[in-house]
């Protein structure tokens, strides 16, 4: 007797359930994708209880006919692929047709839709794969899934969810990474008669703030630097965060060819490019699109798999480092105006950017007002404009380098600021001075730090560290991980000051330190320089040189709230406003913070 026979199509989707919908979530993922496959301009999403009594989903896209409503339930049932050849072109989100007939295998669904041209539409209910109604009915045009009390039917998948506050909070993931993909259709988003998001049509950078511009870290699209590349393999396009924009737990989203892709390799090239810029455990958001003809990618890995393999990821990987580089130098270069509260969009000329003269250009001749729009174009100081032609040519390793033909320009500084002559110390460790721009503060610590970094960079590149013998050696223990770490770093540490003699097969002597360091625990310096190192992030020479110099300059930098004598100040504000680039710390932290006349005025 033959014993294999066919499971009847409602068990075989029940099965299929099992893969495709996993969680309120993931049959929320399903049907969103379906009415933006549907052309939707407005799309409405409704849940109760955190989707597990109800995921209700409105669309105002094509709508079906009545056998297609039929139809659109049947396994394997999809209008978007033809054969098999067509999985390589593939443009929409769906395409296995396999989300109705498996939610409806574990749910109770109610679903109404209309075409345009049809004067009625069709409402289906369908509990567990059966087919309880169909009737013609009187609706909008578009489509609306009401899916009811998921898992029904399967009380362990049921049991297996988890607490309603985090299926909210996956409903709400899934529902992110969906409208950030789609700025021109308008979504609204309402849990439990609660507005959580009500997005209105915009630009994407516009949803990214109104999406994020409300949440806990507050992200703003003053804190986005736009990026964007087209090469014949990709085009990447989107938005990364200037580095005070850090935090802990940053929003970090990668999509290809419009969905969401989870990506850790090419995370590193975004974090490679942020090296040295950012502090310790401190995250970058970033909203990154890539754009590649189809074929490059394989989608078909799993229908709930965010992971997406890409044939060429060696080749992307620097492009996508060079591109996020490139906005980080521009970046640097360009002092934005903290107190305006906005950007300077980035001129594309420098006579552009001469007209644009609402730069804080302190360093110039005194009596130079940097708020008037007119700009003294016989300065003597025209030399020293940072924003030097070579440095917005967009070629990112210019960019990225604005030290490096630049020597320590802090013996031939021009005069002091005007007026910041009478440097007054705030308490905790800010020094105030007045300017022609207003009034300025500056935070102390971060200012030596930016002063010393720039020295020491420079010392690495011409290979001239100032180097200090030490009377007594200090020690310094390796581990084997650290050891081959350390032996990368010797020629940069030597060139910073550093002098190691290997006395045991561990262990190092110390017999000299960076003159910066002075008494300051060189130990402690190396330990932290190789933990950064260690890290992953020296790919590249200059890299390392800049880990060195910023562990260097934060070792030896005064405390926070150091008392400091007027001179003291006085001296680091000299040297401070002499650099180039004196708003942000190299790790990206804010350094000088202005009140202008205007900002003192309004505040009256
Ligand atoms: P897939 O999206 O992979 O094609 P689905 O099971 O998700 O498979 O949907 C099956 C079919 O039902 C789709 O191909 C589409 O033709 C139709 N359909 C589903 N949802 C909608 C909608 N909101 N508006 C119009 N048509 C839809
Ligand atoms: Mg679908």
């Amino acid at each position: 007797m033959d014993v294999i026979r066919l499971l009847p199509d409602s068990v075989a989707n029940q099965i299929a359930a099992g893969e495709v919908i996993q969680r309120p979530a993931s049959c929320l993922k399903e049907l969103v994708e379906n009415s933006l496959d549907a052309g939707a301009h407005t799309i409405r999403v409704l849940v109760r209880d955190a989707g597990k009594s109800l995921i209700q989903v409105i669309d105002d896209g094509a709508g079906m006919s009545v056998s297609d409503a039929r139809m659109a339930f049947e396994r394997h049932a999809t209008s978007k692929i033809r054969d098999a050849q067509d999985l390589f072109r593939l443009r929409t989100m769906g395409f296995r047709g396999e989300a109705l007939p498996s939610i409806c295998a574990v749910a109770q669904v109610k679903m109404t839709t209309r075409r345009a041209n049809d004067e009625v539409g069709t409402l289906l209910e369908i509990n567990g794969s059966q087919v309880q109604k169909q009737e013609p009915c009187q609706c909008p045009v578009g489509t609306s899934i009401q899916v009811q009390n998921l898992f029904f039917n399967v009380p362990a998948r049921r049991r297996f969810l988890k607490s309603d506050q985090t299926e909210l909070r996956n409903l709400i993931t899934t529902f992110q990474h969906v409208a950030l993909v789609y700025p021109e259709v308008s979504f609204t988003f309402v849990s439990d008669d609660e507005i959580v998001y009500d997005l209105p049509v915009g630009t994407c950078k516009q949803r990214i703030e109104s999406i994020f511009g409300k949440s806990k870290s507050k992200l703003y699209t003053s804190q986005l630097l736009e990026i964007e590349q087209q090469t014949e393999l990709v085009t990447i396009r989107g938005f990364v965060g200037k580095p005070e924009a850090a935090n802990k737990q940053a929003q970090q989203f990668f999509f290809v060819n419009g969905r969401y892709m989870r990506h850790p390799y090419f995370h590193k090239a975004v974090l490679q490019a942020y090296a040295g810029m950012l502090p310790a455990e401190q995250l970058p958001p970033y909203f990154i699109y890539f754009d590649i003809a189809p074929e490059q990618i394989d989608v078909n890995v799993h229908p709930t798999k965010t992971e997406i393999k890409f044939a060429d990821e060696q080749s992307i990987f620097p492009i996508l480092m060079a591109t996020v580089r490139a906005a980080l130098g521009k970046f640097n270069v360009v002092p934005s105006i903290d107190f305006l509260g906005g950007d300077i969009e980035m001129p594309v000329s420098d006579e552009r950017m001469r007209a644009n003269a609402k730069l804080p250009e302190l360093h110039v001749s005194s009596g130079y007002n940097p708020f008037t729009t007119q700009r003294d174009t016989h300065s003597a100081q025209r030399e020293s404009f940072p924003l030097r032609k070579e440095q917005v040519i967009p070629h990112w390793q210019d960019l990225y380098e604005p030290l490096r033909q630049q020597p320590q320009q802090a013996e031939q500084a021009p005069d002091p600021l005007p007026g910041a002559s009478h440097p007054q110390a705030v308490a905790g460790g800010y020094i105030a001075c007045t300017t022609d721009a207003g009034l300025a503060l500056v935070h102390a610590r971060r200012a030596h730090i930016t002063i010393l970094y720039n020295e020491l960079v420079a010392q690495l590149q011409n290979r001239h560290g100032a180097s200090q013998q030490l009377l007594f050696p200090e020690q310094l223990a390796v581990s084997a991980d650290e050891q081959p770490v350390l032996e990368a770093l010797l020629p940069d540490l030597k060139h910073a000051g550093f002098e190691l003699e290997q006395a045991e097969a561990r262990h190092y002597d110390i017999t000299a330190i960076p003159s910066v360091l002075g008494n300051h625990n060189a130990e402690a310096a190396l330990r932290a320089i190789l933990t950064r190192a260690a890290d992953g992030q020296t790919a590249v020479r200059e890299q390392m040189q800049q880990q060195i110099a910023l562990t260097l300059a934060q070792s030896a930098a005064i405390p926070m709230g150091k008392a400091l004598s007027e001179t003291e100040m006085q001296n680091i504000l000299n040297r401070l406003f002499a650099l180039q680039s004196y708003r942000i710390t190299p790790d990206g932290k804010t350094v000088v913070v202005w009140l202008s006349a205007e900002e003192i005025a309004r505040r009256f």
